[in-house]
């Protein structure tokens, strides 16, 4: 059994990632839809405001910590957990498709991103099968449920940027016949090789944030003040609860 507990109302759960594929793993083969969400602290501060977007992440099948805002988060709640990077984690679901024979879907990013990501997993597995691929440009929601739906994957990948990617993973999670799907957010624009991934030692360092900030300016605004107003409510939570 997996452990949890909350951050600002939302559930978190304490797993590390071999245990999380295990449970991947195991739903695959008991034919169960399993929604994933690499939870970050733009995910939790926007679920403060939106009932239903809160209501996604405490249904959500595993929630696991991504974002080093969540893990200091945890650490208020003298909760040691380790990260698992959301791009880490996408990769070693394509692996598992890959050694299992699984069907994998991928959904998001631009055409040139999406269609470089599938030569660049079929060059690294060239026995991956890809039962469906699309960007994430489109306007009819309904028209791309039911294609996915029709491809019938066991793993899918949705990579819209949050919270547009929970929003149709909760809605294909009752439609779909025993597949994972997790949101990916930008990962697709890694696995392109369009973006280029953060050095190990900024990762280590858990400062993958300021190596995409600083790549990416427009991003800054992501961040601030998001980050540092959550880790307050986060401090006054915790403070709340000790009485
Ligand atoms: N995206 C998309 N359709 C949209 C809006 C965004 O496919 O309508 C893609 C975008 O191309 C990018 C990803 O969603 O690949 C969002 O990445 P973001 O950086 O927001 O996600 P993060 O990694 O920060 O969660």
């Amino acid at each position: 059994m997996k452990e949890n507990t909350a951050v600002l109302n939302c559930r978190v759960d304490l797993i590390d990632k071999d245990n999380a594929l295990s449970l991947v793993k195991k739903s695959i083969e008991e034919k169960k839809n399993f929604q994933i969400i690499t939870i970050n602290p733009e995910m939790i501060m926007n679920a403060q405001n939106d009932l239903s977007f809160l209501n996604i992440v405490n249904s959500s099948d595993l929630n696991i910590v991504d974002g080093i805002g969540v893990k200091i988060a945890l650490k208020f709640q003298k909760i040691n957990q380790n990260q698992i990077r959301g791009v880490d984690f996408s990769r070693s679901l394509v692996e598992l498709a890959s050694k299992n024979s699984y069907r994998i879907a991928f959904l998001g990013a631009k055409e040139e991103v999406i269609q470089k990501t599938k030569e660049n997993f079929l060059q690294q597995y060239p026995n991956l099968n890809i039962v469906y691929l699309r960007n994430g440009y489109f306007k009819n929601d309904e028209e791309i449920m039911n294609e996915i739906i029709s491809s019938n994957p066991q793993i899918l990948l949705v990579g819209l940027g949050s919270p547009k990617q929970e929003e149709i993973i909760s809605k294909l999670k009752t439609k779909l016949n025993g597949c994972t799907m997790v949101g990916v957010g930008g990962s697709f624009d890694v696995f392109s090789g369009i973006v280029k991934e953060s050095p190990e030692i900024y990762r280590k360092l858990g400062l993958e944030w300021l190596y995409r900030t600083v790549k990416q300016p427009e991003r800054f605004k992501r961040i601030f003040p998001t980050m540092p107003i959550f880790l307050i409510k986060c401090i006054i939570d915790t403070m709340k609860k000790k009485g």
